[in-house]
């Protein structure tokens, strides 16, 4: 019984100040990577797929990998929805057997966010399903958005506060400066936001754009009280670096399980970078 929601691990990451690990997969080849390097470091870990990779496989097989994969492993493995605004999306993945999903009706004014996060929680919570919803926007770095914008995207305390106290969340992504992508320069990042959303709120909160931010700045906001750390662009990397380095050094060969097996321990020893850094290893 390896496949746990998220409500359990992330508490105990806040109560013990570390983080748990949200990788975004693509295939078997990446789950299995994710799965295997946390099942080496007794690590609960967040097994998430994005909304196009999920219309990409379908959900179906995605579930069966999932069951395959994570139902065997020694440690906790969430299945996670990431950003979804689609809730039939969102419902089909809770029928479908995920055990955690992400609302983001970030883009929507306060009250819409709230109706359509209130919503997704009365699906999910009878059937177990932990919920994340976000505030604010977390741009894409090729946004390019500049720090005054960026300004205007974070969360405000307050109003996060308030969404917090009007709907039963196990999960709350403020928007405090990251960015998903590969980023140009070091981030701007308002950890006194941070720290006070995390305090009033008493949630664990999620930390979204993790991929390239500095070891200092994961510590950092991770004391602060984030206890999910999101990383998806540096598996996307690892996915593709992984298979062609390998065909670059061995030009002549066509044996694509050799690829694989490349791409796999390239994916596979990135994660396990992550989950020592993050502080969960050794704590399934
Ligand atoms: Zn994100």
């Amino acid at each position: 019984m390896a496949v746990v929601n998220m409500r359990e691990m992330l508490h105990e990451a806040q109560q013990g100040g570390y983080a748990v690990g949200a990788f975004n997969i693509l295939d078997y080849n990446s789950l299995r990577a994710v799965v295997d390097a946390a099942a080496e470091l007794a690590a609960p870990v967040i097994i998430q797929t994005s909304v196009k990779t999920v219309q990409f496989w379908g959900y179906k097989p995605l579930i069966q990998w999932y069951g395959q994969l994570a139902g065997g492993a020694a440690v906790p493995v969430a299945i996670h929805l990431d950003h979804c605004k689609d809730l039939k999306v969102i419902r089909n993945c809770i029928d479908h057997g995920w055990t955690s999903v992400m609302i983001d009706a970030s883009s929507k004014p306060f009250a819409e966010n709230l109706a359509l996060t209130r919503q997704v929680v009365e699906m999910a919570a009878p059937k177990g399903i932990t919920v994340e919803a976000e505030m604010g926007a977390i741009v894409g770095v090729e946004d390019d958005i500049h720090v005054k914008e960026q300004e205007a995207h974070l969360a405000d305390a307050e109003e996060a506060c308030r969404f917090c106290s009007e709907v039963s969340l196990d999960c709350f992504a403020p928007a405090i400066g990251t960015a998903h992508g590969v980023y140009k320069g070091e981030p701007k990042i308002a950890f006194d936001r941070l720290e006070e959303i995390a305090r009033r709120t008493g949630l664990p909160l999620a930390l979204h754009g993790g991929t390239g931010l500095s070891d200092e700045v994961f510590q950092r906001c991770i004391s602060l009280g984030c206890a999910k750390v999101n990383i998806s662009t540096q598996l996307k990397y690892a996915h593709i670096d992984g298979f062609v380095e390998y065909h670059r050094e061995h030009e002549a060969e066509y044996n694509p399980l050799k690829n694989l097996a490349a791409q796999y321990e390239r994916l596979k020893a990135g994660v396990a970078k992550d989950i020592v850094l993050f502080g969960s290893a050794g704590t399934a």
